[in-house]
């Protein structure tokens, strides 16, 4: 169904960050602080920053400014990029609600050096990462204030930080982050973290919360080397941690049983409050970095889903962040796919080979079951 069918009428507060963006109406007068949303206002919210290009970790390194110049490039052939919000960094206590106050002036202050091999720190490392964490925050607060689809375009990642540590060429964990705070206001959180790579800061972060719930799918095998189905979280927080650990080779088969066996089921059951989603495109079958084989509807379809779920569940409040996915074509048409479905609009996707088509993920899928049966409702 047309979003615009579902949502005939709403009101949107513009920001003051976004006057400025949004400051220039094509009949000359003076911004509206108010807009009502017809066909000309799009109906999800883009966040990014071009300070984002200025995060080098180091030359020729695979996590580089063209990733996000070559999503922003496409968005805009495609006349999708619109609505595009700007954000404010992330203030300490914000950063704190995730991250131990030690582990934040360690970054903060190092100017020079490595959280590990691939993770170099510069002077304006610390800056850069708490402005990606300040994006996704504006994200989330604009999918939970206004119950429409949020996208963060941001960089550096954030899902391998954990409570004091960073590493995976993360620093900040920008969705944790977010999740902090819209659970600290009483929200039930989902988050749907479908990179590639197991988010072991999320998974850390939240493994005790029984108001996160943490789902990850990924190639188990690979960095951290964390997620095995059978770990479900810890204490009180048992259950709402689960993990979907894929073997090489698996795709869109495998990503959409597992979405219908495990996923949709759980968040169902779970009555999230708000959807977000760490949305790394190194699943996709080309990547250079995992052997995972999703394809770009495969993707399309997984997010669809998701944001399906969030209009049924709670309100259309879905914030999607940028994670990992180091092939330039395959990220920039993936999130085309994804704005553009989520602004109602279908994108031409060129990468669809289909290397998955028999399930070969059906062991992982059946052990997430098994592990998560005295937990959920699973058939
Ligand atoms: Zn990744």
């Amino acid at each position: 169904m047309c979003r615009l069918n579902s949502h005939p009428f709403r009101s949107v507060i513009i920001s003051r960050e976004s006057e400025t963006i949004l400051s220039s109406p094509k009949d000359g007068t003076r911004p509206r602080r108010c807009l009502e949303v017809g066909p000309d206002v799009p109906l999800d919210v883009l966040v990014y920053d071009p300070r984002f290009l200025d995060h080098v970790v180091s030359p020729n390194h695979v996590e580089r400014p063209d990733r996000l110049r070559a999503i922003v490039e496409r968005l805009k052939q495609e006349r999708l990029y619109a609505g595009v919000e700007a954000a404010a960094p992330a203030t300490r206590a914000e950063v704190e609600r995730v991250h131990r106050s030690t582990y934040v002036d360690y970054v903060r202050d190092l100017g020079g050096g490595f959280l590990d091999p691939e993770t170099a720190v510069h002077p304006e490392t610390f800056e850069i990462a708490s402005l990606a964490v300040g994006a996704v925050l504006g994200a989330a607060r604009a999918a939970v204030r206004d119950g429409r689809p949020a996208v963060a375009l941001v960089r550096p990642p954030g899902h391998h930080a954990g409570p004091d540590y960073g590493g995976g060429f993360c620093y900040l964990n920008n969705v944790a982050i977010a999740a902090a705070e819209c659970a600290a206001r009483g929200h039930r959180v989902a988050i749907l973290d479908y990179d590639a790579h197991h988010g072991n800061g999320t998974r850390d972060i939240f493994a005790a919360s029984p108001s996160v719930l943490y789902v990850s799918t990924h190639e188990y095998g690979i960095y951290p080397g964390t997620g095995p189905g059978e770990d479900v979280g810890e204490g009180d927080g048992r259950g709402f941690t689960v993990n979907v650990p894929l073997s090489a080779g698996c795709g869109d088969t495998s990503f959409l049983t597992a979405d219908e066996a495990i996923i949709e089921p759980i968040v169902e059951e779970f009555r999230p409050d708000v959807v977000l989603m760490s949305l790394g495109v190194d699943a996709h079958y080309r990547d250079p970095l995992t052997s995972l084989t999703l394809s770009s509807p495969g993707y399309v379809e997984l997010v669809s889903r998701a944001a399906n779920a969030a209009a049924r569940l709670c309100g259309n409040r879905i914030a999607i962040a940028l994670e990992g996915g180091y092939h330039l074509d395959a990220l920039a048409e993936v999130f085309a796919g994804v704005v553009g479905r989520l602004q109602g609009r279908k994108v031409d996707l060129a990468l669809t080979e289909v290397f998955d088509d028999k399930v070969r993920g059906r062991a992982a899928i059946e052990a997430t079951k098994r592990a998560h049966g005295a937990y959920w409702n699973l058939r």
